[in-house]
């Protein structure tokens, strides 16, 4: 985890109120949660103290990192493991100022846990409404639709979650593998979906190229793309992207952790957003990868040297690229602009 220096700026950020559009909350928990779910279940070997969990999360390569992966979900068992998870996470975003976070979940992973979708749905359900009531924090759930399950299981997922509609499940999400399942596949599930009234948004252009976010595009009508990174080796979908302003749901440190990009100074988000593109900043898998929001933003302003210009339109995108209806995206616009009055003079 890395830790800021005190300056104006890098404390403007952590109270700037801030909108969250891709985190999954699989990759979010918190280590005294499953510290404590790890004691509830019997133990395991080496882990004794919280220190000892965060070393367990020191990956010595991509195999390590899925496997690890793995190690934690088994002590996902009961809907009550979700609903505390759920609860401290929200807890935890809104310490950094988080009002509103758009979460993906996976809940079809614990069916090997013994524990099925509906259950997972009604505990994370329980959560959010829980942490809404104590810390202000507003939350709506995309349910991840995994690629690699095929085209018929991800239509039949899209009935379940519609049976969550209007109870703060809004939309489904495409994940999994890129390459081996491609956008096109997944086209009935996405209809179907849209007839439902469902939200659909797309990982693409994270481990595939610009092509898979044409897929995303054109097949399916994305409303958003999570990543995009691979936008950059094409400059007709660049256009397509600002002409229809579709969202970029840009991850940095995660883009690095998984080897999309070499190191933040080469990533495209500085030409993405001097192209006009409407970039949003996100953790993706914040736990995982050792980021937090307010990191993401902090590492935008000083390392990708945007502008307060810059970092201010970065916010407000993620707040106009939210699902919120309109009444709610102006009661962040509002809080947002009220929050800037006081930023502080740019005397770099
Ligand atoms: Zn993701």
């Amino acid at each position: 985890m890395t830790s800021h220096h005190h300056t104006p700026w890098n404390d403007f950020i952590k109270g700037m109120p801030k909108v969250e559009l891709h985190l999954h909350l699989e990759g979010a928990f918190t280590f005294p949660t499953l510290h404590q779910l790890i004691q509830k279940y019997g133990g395991a070997p080496e882990i004794r103290t919280i220190q000892d969990l965060r070393h367990r999360f020191a990956y010595s390569d991509f195999p390590h990192f899925i496997e690890t992966w793995k190690w934690k979900n088994q002590f996902f068992r009961a809907p009550e493991d979700f609903e505390l998870s759920v609860y401290e996470t929200l807890r935890d975003l809104h310490s950094q100022n988080v009002a509103y976070v758009e979460a993906f979940y996976s809940p079809w992973d614990f069916e090997g846990n013994g524990i099925s979708m509906q259950s997972i749905t009604h505990a994370v359900l329980r959560a959010k409404r829980k942490a809404h009531d104590d810390f202000g924090i507003q939350c709506a759930l995309i349910a991840d639709i995994n690629r690699d399950f095929g085209p018929e299981r991800g239509a039949e997922r899209v009935d379940e979650v519609a049976g969550f509609r209007g109870q703060g499940v809004i939309g489904i999400g495409l994940g999994g593998s890129e390459h081996q399942y491609p956008a096109e596949l997944f086209v009935e599930a996405f209809a179907k979906a849209k007839q439902f009234g469902l939200h659909r948004v797309a990982h693409a252009g994270e481990a595939a190229g610009a092509g898979s976010i044409w897929g995303a595009v054109r097949a399916l009508e994305a409303e958003r793309i999570g990543h995009g990174t691979r936008a950059i080796d094409d400059p007709m979908l660049i256009d397509e992207l600002r002409t229809r302003r579709i969202p970029l749901e840009v991850c940095l440190t995660s883009n690095i952790c998984t080897g999309v990009v070499r190191s933040l100074e080469s990533h495209p988000v500085k030409d993405f957003l001097h192209a006009g593109l409407v970039v949003t900043i996100n953790t993706d898998d914040p736990t995982m990868f050792g980021c937090t929001l307010t990191d993401e933003y902090i590492a935008l302003f000083e390392r990708v040297a945007a502008s307060p210009e810059l970092l201010r339109t970065v916010g407000a995108n993620a707040i106009d690229s939210s699902f919120l209806d309109e009444r709610g995206k102006r009661e962040l616009h509002e809080q947002f602009d009220r929050y800037w009055k006081r930023a502080p003079h740019d005397a770099r």
